[in-house]
């Protein structure tokens, strides 16, 4: 393997995704629902492909779909986009992640990461040779320590790359913390990547999108995808809306990494991106009533559990069960209570900082979520 990921394992999502399967466990690891997305978007990719939308889609996106993005972009934060120089169709965040990474960062350039991170951006900013620093997010709330983040700015930083609502931990970023942010970058001139695909599974305050901050726009990546909003992650539509000139480098990365994305599904993402409010409203809904189930259950079970604002994920503490640290509890959890969850020392510079919490997700039909919770009320 190239040096530049010599350091990587096998991601987490797979390694715990592979022991659930082979003990049999309940998979409350990696996040992705164990039920479908609605019919009318299933309905929409059918046709598509009987309609014959079967060959390469424009690079940047099939142009009903970068269309439906900026629509929906501007219902959610105000912002007028141009579906044409401003929005990247790409397959998954984690596409436009990397191509984000690729297309505008040099070797050597400077990225703060709020710690834990999703696993993809520090092995992304490591293949575009960026120098990753780590700011760390601290239990109980999580929230940003300005002064550290103020102080880690040097004249080599070119990103800030955050994410919210936050996983693994169900942070939102409060809209002082942006603000703090956005007058951090303009200040030294940094550009924003904002990951923001749990944006419709917020429930304790409103998402905000730092790009709808002033003075923001012209140096932020919006990046989101339909995964998550739609309970279909194995689609891997994903896009990032940017000004023109960042919106160059992103297309240029993704031409040269995938090209273009699967045809049929951009044209049922647009049928998805035109649901009625009442489907966001309905999802929402659905998801707090399992956020509580599982909330609730693990707190009965004796962790102690930290409180999530937004995602589908929920973090405790696991120490009172007396195991070493975070690996060792998920495998105990998996072999002797069949019962998965994430380690979170992996989201870490430091994976020290993570011994002491894992990650559960909620988003699992809730006799799913209730057998998991009386498996460990037995068995912890
Ligand atoms: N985003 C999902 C999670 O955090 C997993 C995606 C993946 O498996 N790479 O669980």
């Amino acid at each position: 393997v190239a040096k530049r990921l010599e350091k990587f394992k096998t991601t987490i999502f797979t390694q715990m995704s592979t022991l659930a399967i082979k003990h049999g466990a309940i998979n409350l690891g990696q996040g992705f629902p164990n039920f479908d997305g609605p019919d009318f978007v299933k309905e929409a990719a059918i046709q598509a492909i009987k309609d014959g939308k079967n060959q390469y889609a424009r690079g940047h996106g099939v142009p009903e779909l970068n269309s439906a993005i900026a629509a929906r972009f501007h219902k959610d934060t105000g912002l007028v986009v141009d579906p044409e120089k401003e929005v990247t169709v790409t397959s998954g965040c984690t596409e436009a992640i990397a191509a984000t990474m690729l297309g505008l960062i040099n070797p050597g350039d400077e990225v703060i990461v709020f710690a834990p991170f999703y696993d993809s951006y520090e092995a992304t900013l490591s293949m575009a040779g960026a120098k990753v620093k780590g700011i760390t997010l601290r239990p109980p709330d999580f929230s940003v320590p300005l002064e550290e983040l103020k102080a880690a700015v040097t004249n080599k930083t070119r990103a800030i790359l955050m994410n919210t609502p936050h996983n693994p931990t169900g942070k939102m970023f409060t809209r002082e913390e942006l603000e703090t942010i956005a007058s951090l970058c303009i200040e030294n001139d940094l550009l924003v990547l904002s990951d923001e695909v749990y944006d419709k599974l917020a429930f304790e305050m409103d998402h905000i999108s730092i790009a709808s901050l002033p003075g923001m726009f012209e140096r932020t990546v919006t990046l989101n995808s339909l995964g998550k909003t739609f309970s279909l992650t194995g689609w891997k539509i994903g896009w990032a809306i940017a000004p023109p000139h960042l919106t160059w480098g992103i297309r240029q990365a993704h031409s040269y990494l995938t090209f273009a994305t699967s045809t049929p599904a951009q044209w049922a993402a647009v049928a998805a991106l035109k649901a009625p409010d009442s489907y966001f409203k309905e999802l929402k809904r659905d998801y707090n009533t399992k956020k509580e189930i599982l909330v609730k259950g693990l707190k009965e079970v004796g962790f102690k559990v930290f409180p999530s604002s937004g995602t589908y994920f929920v973090v405790v503490d696991h120490t009172p069960f007396g195991l070493e640290n975070d690996v060792a509890f998920c495998e105990y959890l998996i072999e002797e209570v069949g019962v998965v969850a994430i380690p979170t020392s992996v989201f870490y510079l430091n994976p020290e900082e993570g011994k002491n919490l894992v990650r559960f997700t909620f988003c699992k039909d809730e006799d799913t979520l209730r057998g998991a919770v009386e498996r460990m009320k037995q068995k912890l």
